[in-house]
């Protein structure tokens, strides 16, 4: 038997390397054994929808991107790709058959909007079941009963937009989610002021760029891109 932390230690880097790996095998196959990597593509990440991904000085913004205030971000989960020639950025989405969710499974996604009562959660792949793999448009909600095993007095102080969250499936005829144990939460937060990753300082979140403090229903594995 494995054991089981180990087993749920995977990072988005290693999900990165994983892939990157077989990009190569399948293009190695395909030009028999050359080494064609840095001429197909000069950088391959993956990302996660908001995600800052360059800026307009750096880069002409294709496919998959949205611009705001000269930054450029991801719109989609996949990969990004940026191109040396016509140094364009585009973020190729994705897009694998979904694996069948089940009530109980971890799934992380990203927060589309904060209402009174309830988080809009885009699921973006299920632990366990290939975290790369994406439930197209599946929109799921964290109630604010589901939030903590304490009273939220504003669901405004939980979560935000743009948060990546992890959380447990509690019925899947409504999409309903929890966050209540202490290793579900949000696992990255952005400023709201000028989006930078906040950093966790005890039981708060700190923008290092603006100083700015803000509060969310913090993961315990917060920052550490571990899944
Ligand atoms: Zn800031």
């Amino acid at each position: 038997m494995p054991d089981k932390e180990e087993e749920a230690t995977v990072t988005m880097e290693e999900i990165t390397e994983t892939m990157e790996i077989e990009e190569v095998a399948e293009q190695a196959e395909k030009e028999q054994g050359e080494s064609p990597v840095e001429e197909v593509f000069e950088k391959e990440k993956f990302i996660l929808p908001g995600e800052l991904i360059g800026t307009l000085e750096e880069f002409v913004a294709k496919s998959g991107t949205f611009v705001d205030k000269g930054n450029i971000y991801s719109a989609a989960t996949g990969i990004i790709k940026t191109n040396a020639k016509d140094r364009s950025i585009s973020v190729t989405p994705v897009t694998k058959i979904p694996p069948h969710l089940v009530v109980g499974d971890i799934v992380i996604g990203q927060v589309t909007d904060v209402k009174d009562s309830v988080a809009l959660v885009e699921i973006a792949g299920i632990k366990g079941k290939g975290e790369r793999e994406i439930v197209n448009a599946e929109q799921a909600a964290i109630h604010v009963s589901n939030v903590k095993d304490a009273y939220v007095k504003e669901l405004y102080y939980e979560f935000a937009p743009f948060d990546i969250v992890k959380a447990k499936v509690l019925d899947l005829g409504n999409m309903r989610l929890s966050t209540v144990n202490k290793d579900l939460g949000v696992m990255k937060a952005f400023c709201g002021n000028c989006r930078t990753v906040l950093k966790k300082e005890e039981n708060k979140l700190k923008c290092p760029k603006c100083k700015r403090i803000e509060t969310r229903k913090i993961a315990q594995d917060y920052g550490t891109g571990i899944i």
